[in-house]
């Protein structure tokens, strides 16, 4: 017994069939991508509200006599969920008086540095030890760290960033919680914990953008930039 088929008929349904399953594989993916876009955006969002709330504390606090001498706090400012953190050490003239982190000569060599990392200000989150400016641009002293570093660690925990680059000794020391030498701590990564059942952050010291301007020698340009590779490689990141 013969059969006949209509062979315009069974193509139609195989192509009905494959429409199906590839409409079904594509609708599938682009809503879970739309739903993390979605859940994503909504994080970002919710951290940078945290962060503002926190920055409206920063720039209403008295905790230090800094607090009294400032022009403008310096909360930090950047991407709410950077991946990469840079923590200077205080806010100095220029800072003070434009209330914005690393916009004097030495952010502007902070921003080569950005830049030749294939990066943006608005990828990553710069922040300081201090968020006044000590008088004279002298050292952080001890009782102004102390009073001070809560509101660091908090903006830490919001953005919880993969890499915090440290500039220079006294962020490296704070945030490290040891007395050696920028020499020392430069060149390789160490952790910061930000509490159980959070992972370690990875903390790569390197020499402060202000140091590197005084002392601005191939060598330690070179040392700079192998620190900042490594930070690429950790994030998988290419270098450029
Ligand atoms: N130096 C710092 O450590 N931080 C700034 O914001 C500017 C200069």
């Amino acid at each position: 017994m013969t059969r006949d088929v209509d062979t315009d008929r069974v193509v139609r349904q195989h192509l009905e069939m494959d429409e199906f399953f590839t409409g079904f594989v594509i609708k599938g993916s682009t809503d879970v991508a739309a739903e993390e876009a979605k859940t994503s955006e909504a994080d970002v969002a919710s951290a940078a509200k945290e962060l503002e709330t926190l920055a409206e504390e920063v720039r209403q606090c008295r905790k230090c006599d800094l607090g009294g001498l400032r022009t403008n706090a310096v909360p930090g400012a950047g991407h709410a969920r950077a991946r990469i953190m840079f923590i200077g050490e205080a806010p100095g003239a220029d800072e003070d008086a434009r209330g914005e982190p690393f916009v004097g000569r030495a952010g502007q060599l902070l921003d080569k540095i950005i830049a030749a990392c294939g990066l943006k200000r608005e990828d990553i989150f710069i922040g300081n030890i201090l968020k006044c400016r000590p008088p004279d641009n002298r050292d952080p002293r001890p009782d102004e760290i102390i009073s001070c570093l809560p509101y660091l660690q908090r903006q830490i925990e919001i953005i919880a960033p993969e890499v915090i680059i440290a500039l220079g000794a006294h962020a490296a020391r704070t945030l490290l919680e040891t007395n050696k030498s920028i020499g020392q701590l430069r060149g390789h990564f160490e952790e910061y914990c930000i509490g159980i059942g959070r992972p370690a952050i990875k903390v790569m010291a390197t020499y402060h953008p202000a140091y590197l301007l005084r002392s601005y020698t191939p060598d330690n340009r070179r040392r700079v930039w192998e620190d900042m590779k490594k930070v690429l490689v950790e994030l998988d990141l290419p270098i450029p």
